[in-house]
This record gives structure tokens, sequence and C-alpha cells, in this order.
């Protein structure tokens, strides 16, 4: 829609004001890219996908959807997106269900991501590996139970007056409810006054109250019930065994990326970006999610021509 993509075919270095990538974060990733096996680790939606009021038409950048394809192309190398979204709502927004398309291609790819890019969906708890197998979230009975209560609360909130915000009427400018496998979250991003928000969210919080089992995941203007605790830590340490990974990238902007973050392991060259202001246990940070396009094109470029040339595991 934009600009036409660099991305594929020549050298991006030339005439375009592109963001830079801090000196500092280019040499780390420069290092991380001639490990043996790299697991990349990408959050969706604040990071490749700019925050959109209707999150079914979030996309990713087209510049880091590109680079987030040829690290997937890459030899001993796991690309894997890990979100707080649903394992379904991930996939479509992520058009992960699109076969594969030539990363050499000159001319600039269509928005989807190839199969053999791992999604791990509600913060850890579902997943789709590379080879297109699924671990899907199986509750207990007490759990859905739980579940269903949590979905009536939370929606009668989103459903109070002044819970569509000043002047707000409607789906898309209020409060609203979204329904995960073993979660739902009120989202307030779209409410207009900012104290209504804090206190719809304060709301959603004291939902929880009396059902045992539920713990409370708070975000940015989001507030997420769950009946089983999806973990992105935890995810990251299942990824990087499954992956044998010698060193991870991860890059994330939301309060759950910070479990990511805490894992890393810088003594032996894991790297963690925090995208945003905010306290962040990771070493770098960038300021924008077009900075992440570039980040990921660097570390893309950098493995390229860096890394083992082919997996000697295929020759
Ligand atoms: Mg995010």
């Amino acid at each position: 829609m934009s600009e036409r993509s660099s991305a594929a075919g020549s050298p991006p270095r030339a005439a375009s004001p592109a963001p830079s990538v801090p000196a500092a974060l280019a040499t780390a990733i420069d290092e991380v890219a001639r490990v043996g096996r790299l697991l990349v680790s990408l959050d969706f939606d604040g990071t490749l996908a700019p925050f959109d009021v209707d999150p079914a038409r979030s996309r990713m950048l087209p510049d880091s959807a590109a680079a987030v394809r040829r690290l997937a192309a890459l030899a001993d190398t796991t690309v894997a997106l890990v979100s707080g979204r649903s394992l379904a709502s991930l996939a479509e927004a992520a058009g992960a269900s699109q076969p594969l398309v030539d990363p050499g291609a000159a001319t600039p790819a269509p928005p989807g991501l190839p199969l053999g890019v791992v999604l791990v969906g509600s913060h850890g708890l579902e997943a789709r590996w590379a080879d297109g197998s699924l671990d899907p979230v199986v509750l207990s009975d007490a759990e859905a139970r739980a579940l269903r209560e949590l979905d009536a609360r939370l929606t009668r909130l989103a459903e109070e007056p002044g819970a569509a915000g000043a002047g707000g009427s409607g789906a898309t400018t209020g409060a609203w409810v979204e329904r995960k496998p073993a979660s739902v979250s009120l989202h307030t991003r779209t409410v207009a006054d900012a104290e209504v928000a804090s206190g719809l969210e304060a709301a959603a919080r004291a939902a929880a109250e009396g059902l045992p089992g539920v713990e409370i995941l708070p975000g940015k203007r989001v507030v997420e019930l769950t009946v089983r605790r999806g973990d992105k830590g935890r995810a990251l340490d299942l990824l990087r065994a499954r992956e044998h990974a010698d060193a991870v990238f991860s890059i994330g902007d939301d309060l759950t990326d910070e479990r990511s973050f805490v894992r890393l392991r810088p003594d032996r060259g894991d790297i963690g970006v925090h995208v945003g202001p905010g306290p962040t246990a990771a070493q770098f940070r960038v300021g924008t999610i077009e900075q992440v396009s570039a980040v990921l094109a660097r570390l893309a470029d950098s493995r390229r021509t860096s890394a083992p040339a082919a997996c000697p595991c295929h020759a």
C-alpha cells in the first residue's frame, strides 16, 4: 500500500530513509547471526504489526514480513511468532496458512508467512509447530466452567453504560471482550476516556474474584483473565529446547514479553529487544515498529552471509 518494498533483489542501503539499527544492537545481531542453531522469537502485535482498533485487521508491516520470510528460509534457523492471541487469530493475522513463496523473488511478496514458521498462541498454551502438527488447549470441566463465568462477567462490564467512552457507540469505539481458548480479555484501548478505561480495567481485575484458579494478566490497555496460565517465558524455554537452539533472538513490546526477556542468557549470546518506552529486562531497545523491520532485515542479512552456508544434515 505504501512505498514499494525494497526487501528483495537489491541492497536496501541507497537513498531510502530507512530507520537505523542502534550500533550496539547491530554488533550484537552480527554476533548472534553466527551461531549454529538460532531461534528467532517474535511478538506479533505492536512488534511486527501496528495496533488496529480491530485486531482482525492487523497485518505485519511489509518490510517486517519480508524479513521474517527471509529468516524462515535460512538453514538452522527457526522463526516463531509468540503471541497472546489465540492460535487461530495469530495464524489468520499473520497469513501463516499460505504456501511458501520464493524468498528470492524479485517482486514484492504477498503478506503471508511460510508454513514452516512456528506459531505459539495464548501466551504459550497452544502451538502449531514447523511440521504443521498442533498442540491445542484442552480444558478441564472446572476450567471450562470458570471460563464461561468470566466471559459473562466481562461481557456485562463491556456493555455497561459508559464503557463505550465519550461519544462512543458501536463495538470498535468502546471496551470489547476477546475470547480465547483459556481466557477472556477486556480491551480498553478503544475507550476514549482514560479514566473510564482505568475504571473498567480495575473492574475487570475484580471480576476474577471468587473464581479459584483464575489468574490476571495485565497488559497495555487490556486485562486478561485466564483459567490456565500461559507464560511466554516458559514458551521460550520450550522452544529453545525443542529447536536445540544455541542462541535466541527475542523481540517484543508488551509486559508479557518481559517473561521471555528474563529467561534469556546474554552470556550465551541471546539477545532481547524491547519495542517502545518503559522499563524492560531486555538488553536492547528500539523506538518504533519500523525499526523492528530494520532490525529483522539486519538479522536476516547478517545470518545469510555469516551462518554456515547449508545445514550439513541436509547435504
Ligand atoms: Mg505485543
